[in-house]
This record gives structure tokens, sequence and C-alpha cells, in this order.
């Protein structure tokens, strides 16, 4: 049987969601699915490893990867700038795997515009109030930064009518069911696997 192309899944959502929570739980025991690791000219957070959370470079090198199409899209987000490095993910998707790319909303309109296959996932918390909650808790962002990322969630809110899924993250674990369903039900697609009908 011919080998099925990955889906390029897009997650979402307002850092504080819960995001890679709900990410590492719904990708335990999954082998199906790689993450995409991006660029940032963020300064690393305690606990980020550089080529594991992000590789971390500096605003030059950000520029000459832009200039060179080396990403697949990018975005700044509260003064900085993130992006997708384009090769990895074509050569995993060749090679069946499904990507996940974990982007703020005006990067994932660019690949929904680009890849209108792409999965979009948008994940939020169950308030803003919880959100805030979650920001202040993580200890990580001085006042300012969050003050910054909390009005950037509500723009990101107004513009994310292009998704084709919401998982609301009451529940980490009910989410990160949610999530392995959505991945596990794309893959299952007509399209993707019509070919197979005249195979068996
Ligand atoms: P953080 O600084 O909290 O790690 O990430 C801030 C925001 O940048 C999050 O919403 C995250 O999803 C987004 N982000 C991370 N990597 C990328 C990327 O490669 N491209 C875009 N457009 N956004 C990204």
């Amino acid at each position: 049987m011919a080998k099925q192309r990955g889906k390029l899944i897009v997650i979402s959502g307002p850092s504080g969601a819960g995001k890679s929570t709900v990410v590492s739980k719904a990708l335990e025991g999954r082998s199906d699915v790689c993450f995409s690791v991006s660029v940032t000219t963020r300064k690393p957070r305690p606990n980020e490893v550089d080529g594991k959370a992000y590789f971390f470079v500096d605003l030059d090198r950000f520029r000459e990867m832009v200039e060179n199409d080396e990403l697949l899209e990018h975005a700044e987000y509260v003064a900085n700038s993130y992006g997708t490095p384009r090769a990895y993910v074509e050569k995993k998707l060749d090679e069946g795997m499904n990507v996940l790319l974990d982007i703020e909303v005006q990067g994932a309109r660019q690949v929904h515009e680009k890849m209108p296959d792409a999965v979009m996932i948008f994940i939020i918390p169950p308030s803003m109030e919880i959100l805030e909650q979650r920001l202040r808790g993580r200890g990580t962002d001085s006042e300012r930064k969050i003050e910054a990322r909390l009005i950037r969630a509500k723009q990101e809110y107004a513009e994310a009518d292009f998704y084709d899924y919401i998982i609301i993250n009451d529940d980490a674990d009910k989410a990160a069911a949610e999530f392995s369903a959505i991945i596990t039900a794309e893959n299952c697609k007509y399209e993707l696997r019509k070919n197979i009908l005249s195979e068996v």
C-alpha cells in the first residue's frame, strides 16, 4: 500500500492556554506526530534548551532566513520574531509523518493560505480571568509582558475565524483526548485514503 502523506496540524491559542501540556499529553504513545521546532529572537526562558524548545537566533540571522525563503511562515509576537523552518516540515510530511506547528494566529493564517489542507486548531482557556491567573502563576514574564500577552490574546480571538476546530482547555485530559481524536479523524479523510480503494 502506498504511503499516505502526513497532515500538517497547526495549533494556536494564547500563551497560557495550556497548549504544551495538552499537546504533550495527547502525543504520549503516538509515534505518528512530530513537532516542528521554530526559530525565535526571544531570549530563552530558564528551562528552555536551544534546538528543543526553539532555535534561538539573533535578529540578523532571522532576517537572513526570511530573505532566503527558509521559513514557511513568520510573525512578530509581543516584540519578538518567530518562524517555522520550511525544510523540516516538507521532509517529514513526505515521510508520512503528521507535523505539528504551535504558532500564533498571523503565522497560522499564512499557513492556511499557503497550505489549505492544513488542519487548524485553536485552543483557549475557559475564561480570560483564568488565562491571566495562569500567566501570573508561571512567574516568567514581567507585568508589562503579561498585559501585552492579554491584549494580544483578545486580538487573536477576534482574528480566529479561519480555524477548523476549537478546544476549550478546562480539563487537560479531556482537551488532550479531543486533540488526539481530531488528528486521528483527519488521517481517515476520504481524500487522503481514496487511492487505497483501487489497491485493495
Ligand atoms: P512563547 O514566547 O510563549 O514561547 O510563544 C509566543 C507565541 O509565539 C505563542 O503563541 C506561540 O504559539 C507562537 N509561536 C511559536 N513559534 C512560532 C512560529 O514559528 N511562528 C509563529 N507565527 N508563531 C510562533
